[in-house]
């Protein structure tokens, strides 16, 4: 199985989000469609859009969809997008056109903290975008991320993660931790705020030189620990991954010998081998020393 992966920009304001082409650089559909063809000849036979934002709406996805069934290609094709920018006919056609999965930002579970992040989206259409895949056959994957300024407890945060496994309910959800990077509105309210320095130098110094200069990437840690985040955030997979109805959803999947091996790493990592959390751990006790 090979894979290929491809980019563009955003122009949307996340405060968070540290992409920094803020055009979206939309390209012909049939030059897109073009390359897909491309990919198919050189033995390609999936292809995930790692664009920032690839359905800016969905009249874009669906000219997509139109140049790859006119052509009758056999594709199996993912993409990152907004829940703005997808309606029912554009799931249909995603699905017809060999669409297997959507990974959505959902990124938190109140109106309040996806105002607070400007994010354009309400929980509304999250919930709404994640039902409309399931009930057209599409997979989903939702980013969430936990410590937020707007969790003002370790409860809050708690109460986030309950609402995002148990009432949003995508097929697989990513959960991580805020990190403050430069030349994002978070971080500059972080250092309003006296929370983190503005060192930008460090930054730079990193950049130079990143496999031997160490780096501490900051959190909003106002009201919850960095500590406590990596805790909440080991519970967080625990709690959706354990679930009874993503462990079935889960088995239902499967289609190859690739997809059993991701999904038993993914499973001991859950039941304690978190490797991503350990890491994340090691380098911020090594951080702290
Ligand atoms: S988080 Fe997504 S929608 Fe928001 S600015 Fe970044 S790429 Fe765009």
């Amino acid at each position: 199985m090979k894979r290929y992966t491809v980019r563009y920009g955003c122009p949307y304001k996340c405060t968070f989000c540290d992409i920094p082409i803020k055009t979206h650089r939309r390209r012909d559909p049939e030059k897109v469609v073009d390359e897909i063809e491309d990919c198919i000849k050189k033995g390609y036979d999936e292809i995930h859009f790692y664009d920032d934002l690839f359905n800016i709406n969905p009249k874009r996805v669906i000219s997509i969809c139109d140049a790859i069934d006119k052509r009758g290609l056999k594709v199996t094709w993912d993409y990152r997008g907004r829940v703005n920018g997808i309606n029912e006919e554009s799931i249909i056609r995603f699905k017809k056109s060999g669409g297997r999965m959507i990974s959505f930002g959902i990124e938190t579970s109140t109106d309040e903290g996806l105002k607070m992040m400007r994010k354009a989206s309400t929980v509304k259409q999250n919930i709404d975008a994640l039902k409309l895949c399931r009930k057209h056959g599409i997979v989903t994957i939702a980013d969430f991320i936990i410590g937020l300024p707007h969790e003002r407890s370790y409860n809050d945060v708690i109460k986030s993660i309950k609402k995002l496994t148990y009432e949003y309910d995508p097929d697989y959800a990513q959960f991580s931790i805020l990190r403050l990077y430069p030349n994002t509105e978070v971080f500059d309210q972080a250092v309003a705020k006296g929370l983190i320095d503005k060192d930008k130098d460090k930054w730079s110094k990193w950049a130079m030189n990143p496999l031997e200069t160490p780096l501490i990437v900051d959190h909003w840690d106002e009201y919850v620990t960095a500590e406590q985040l990596v805790k909440l955030q080991k519970k967080a997979y625990r709690m959706f991954y354990l679930r009874p109805s993503t462990i079935w959803r889960q088995l239902k999947q499967i289609r190859s010998l690739h997809e059993i091996k991701a999904k038993i790493r993914g499973a001991l990592s859950v039941i304690g081998i978190d490797f991503g959390a350990l890491k994340f751990k090691a380098n911020f006790e090594n951080q702290i020393k």
